[in-house]
């Protein structure tokens, strides 16, 4: 939001104002973050880096699509130098959008697999995954067997009516969980189950992840999908209340026996029109670093893109003892689905 970066550049200034023996040079290190991580541990995140390298974060916060609005409407105005998005399919959206500086680094090629890294063309890689969360299926354990619920294909059968409760299937984790599951099923298999989905659904969809486990551990429905984290966070809380909807709930990673668990994949890229491109680059290779990683696993339960790193995290080892499969799909095939999915959303009824 400009008002964010206002203020923050108000309390930058008066923080500059106030070290008047630093440098002339120490003003230009700044970067301006558009992020659309909304975790309230990734403060921690931001300061560590400001205070390893001495740069300054502006940040504007918004979700993946309104920055993407913005960097469009901002064009080559843009005071964007880095872009964090938290959706495969927005990521690759930003790509073919022409919104990313495509840069090579041996330090982010070395840390990130290259199926979590834009297509590298001669000038480098257009965006760099630098987390990735599971979206898995919960299920209260009172009233649903897990063996009716371990495939995403099973949400949509007749013998799981009136269970499901479903955040918008237009929201980002779900259209790219959709078109993962075009890749796998083909459209017209994946119409159908939509269809069927929406035949089970409890309450017509609303609410975060988070409200779909509650309602869950409330009664409310028997089964839900959720990203990981959300189900981790409310595992290490320390309210009683959070723990409580936490153990009542059943989790399952789906198509174990399968293709694997879908996986989404957070990541970040360089802006187009980045007047600070070294700085930015800086702060990419500064995620994939052993501090930041172990912040993405440890701090907000995600899984890390380094290997090697020590998941140290109680709540995602109960979950899966350490380890799943996930799915292996293009990212460029899963936003390329995106629209071919809204349009069977549309047509079965799912809002
Ligand atoms: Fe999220």
């Amino acid at each position: 939001m400009p008002r964010t970066l206002s203020v923050l550049s108000f309390a930058l200034c008066i923080v500059s104002a106030g070290f008047f023996s630093l440098p002339a040079w120490a003003d230009t290190q700044v970067i301006n973050l558009y992020s659309a991580r909304h975790y309230p541990t990734d403060e921690a995140l931001y300061s560590d880096f400001t205070k390893v390298t001495g740069i300054k974060i502006n940040r504007v916060d918004s979700d993946d699509a309104g920055i993407i609005a913005r960097l469009k409407a901002e064009g080559t105005a843009s005071p964007a130098d880095v872009i964090l998005l938290v959706d495969a399919a927005r990521l690759w959206r930003g790509e073919v959008n022409g919104m990313f500086l495509p840069v090579k680094s041996k330090t982010l090629e070395g840390a990130i697999p290259a199926q979590l890294r834009a297509k590298p063309t001669d000038e480098g890689s257009a965006w760099f995954g630098l987390s990735t969360r599971a979206r898995v299926v919960v299920y209260d354990k009172l009233k649903i067997k897990r063996e009716d619920v371990d495939t995403y294909e099973k949400l949509g059968d007749p013998k799981n009516k009136g269970q499901l409760c479903l955040r918008s299937g237009s929201h980002p984790y779900n259209l790219s969980l959709f078109g993962a599951m075009v890749e796998h099923l083909g459209a017209e298999k994946t119409e159908s189950w939509l269809k069927g989905m929406v035949e089970n659904m409890v309450r017509s969809p609303k609410g975060g992840d988070t409200d779909q486990i509650k309602a869950v551990a409330s009664g409310e429905c028997g089964i839900a999908v959720t990203n990981t984290y959300y189900l981790a966070r409310l595992m290490r809380s320390t309210n009683p209340a959070d723990k409580a909807v936490a153990e009542r709930v059943g989790v399952v990673f789906p198509n174990q026996q399968s293709w694997g668990t879908h996986v989404n994949v957070a990541g970040g890229a360089v802006a187009r029109y980045a007047k600070n491109q070294a700085n930015a680059l800086k702060f990419l290779e500064y995620l994939v670093s052993p501090d930041a990683q172990n912040h993405f696993a440890n701090g907000n339960n995600e899984w890390p893109v380094v290997k090697g790193l020590k998941l140290d995290n109680p709540a995602l080892l109960a979950m899966t003892g350490g380890s799943f499969k996930s799915e292996l799909v293009p990212i460029s095939a899963v936003g390329m689905n995106q629209i071919k999915v809204q349009q069977m959303l549309d047509r079965v009824g799912f809002k």
